[in-house]
């Protein structure tokens, strides 16, 4: 757990949040200030700054990762109907939580390229 991690505080159950799926090593909660109708964020319990700091011997978690988005596509209905999955990544990524997420987004047709 890193210290003053608002995501860390989730997944070790000091912070609320709510679930949509969750297993031994990932996460999955309704993003609080949702974008879309859909908007679940799927995080690994380990605490991983950024996409750019995945490595090998995190292969089973990204493949743990991939499997919980198709779980949360299905159980929130938009399997069908499409999503997109976005990590933001840095400064002109906009990221500004620096715990590893994936946000599913999905519910209504979404705009290409990104703003
Ligand atoms: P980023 O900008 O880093 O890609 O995305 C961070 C996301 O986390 C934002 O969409 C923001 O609304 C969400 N978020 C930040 N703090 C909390 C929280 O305490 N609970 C939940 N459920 N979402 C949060
Ligand atoms: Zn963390």
């Amino acid at each position: 757990m890193a210290q003053g991690c608002i995501f860390c505080r989730i997944v070790e159950g000091e912070s609320p949040a709510r679930k949509v799926y969750e297993d031994e090593a990932v996460v999955a909660f309704h993003d609080i200030a949702p974008q879309a109708p859909v908007h679940v964020l799927v995080i690994p319990r380990k605490h991983i700054p950024s996409v750019l700091e995945l490595e090998e011997s995190d292969a089973p978690l990204v493949w743990a990762i991939h499997r919980a988005i198709r779980e949360v596509a299905q159980r929130t209905g938009i399997a069908e109907s499409g999503l997109r999955v976005v990590t933001n990544c840095g400064k002109d990524g906009h990221q500004t939580v620096f715990h590893l997420h994936y946000h599913v987004l999905g519910g209504r047709g979404l705009g290409w390229p990104p703003g």
